[in-house]
């Protein structure tokens, strides 16, 4: 079994790391004292694609391996955990579930725009009272006017709403059925009823969750403290 990264694996860690350094490090002190997401290091991380890594090619993904993404997200954690869990979940978490299990309607009007550094993706599962324990999670999603109604309170959730930002709701749909439905003998109120709306949401317009609001800008220039790795 071959251990060593391939010839273009390291060059893809030189790449960004080189970019971790100029562009994530000389932001991350500022970002972490006040508590927010560095948005423009964020933007910068999509114009350079690393939102597409390990997503096919036919949706603007660079169709790379998971080793070849965990490799940017080492190099971003090595200067700002904040930003490589940022990439992390909106890959990892939002991304890959409607990759592997969503439509193509699905795939293009959400991953497309994840690709392009557009719009981010989150995961929503944690709960003031349901972290390690998902199934007890309490928020519902009950069909009303066509339309659908979202009760419930989310807690630590990577890539939160930025002031001015635009939460759109792709689906809600229960892997689990609680036990309380099952005994009251109603559907699961996570999971959308066979007849009536289906849960939709409108393709993201002008950018998504953690973009809109923001100015466009470049990050800071500045040099690391050191250089790209020489392998
Ligand atoms: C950086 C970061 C990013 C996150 N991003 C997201 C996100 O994007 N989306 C999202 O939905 N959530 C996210 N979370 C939340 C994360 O999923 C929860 O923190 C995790 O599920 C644990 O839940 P909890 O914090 O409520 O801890 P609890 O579930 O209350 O657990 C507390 C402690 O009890 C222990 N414990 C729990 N159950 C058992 C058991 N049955 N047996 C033995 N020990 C047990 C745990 O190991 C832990 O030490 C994030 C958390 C962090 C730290």
């Amino acid at each position: 079994m071959e251990f060593d990264l391939s010839p273009e694996q390291q060059e893809f860690r030189r790449t960004v790391r080189a970019f971790a350094e100029e562009v994530v490090r000389p932001a991350a002190e500022e970002a972490d004292r006040r508590e927010e997401l560095p948005t423009e290091v964020v933007r910068a991380m999509g114009e350079l694609g690393l939102f597409g890594v390990p997503f096919p090619e036919e949706l603007g993904g660079q169709g790379a391996d998971l080793l070849t993404f965990c490799l940017a997200v080492e190099e971003l954690g090595r200067v700002d955990q904040s930003v490589a869990v940022t990439l992390a979940a909106a890959v990892g978490l939002g991304g890959m579930p409607i990759l592997r299990y969503g439509t193509e309607e699905q795939r293009r009007t959400w991953l497309e725009p994840l690709c392009r550094g557009e719009a981010l993706l989150a995961f929503a599962l944690t709960e003031p009272d349901a972290g390690s324990d998902a199934a007890a999670i309490r928020t519902r999603a009950r069909p009303r006017d066509g339309g659908w109604v979202l009760e419930g309170e989310k807690a630590i959730i990577t890539i939160p709403p930025e002031s001015g930002s635009k939460v759109q709701l792709l689906t809600v749909r229960g892997l689990m059925k609680p036990k309380e439905d099952t005994e009251e003998g109603g559907g699961s109120g996570s999971e959308p009823p066979a007849e009536g709306p289906q849960p939709t949401a409108p393709p993201p317009a002008g950018g998504g969750p953690g973009f809109e609001g923001a100015p466009p800008g470049q990050p800071d220039e500045g040099g690391g403290d050191e250089p790209p790795p020489s392998d």
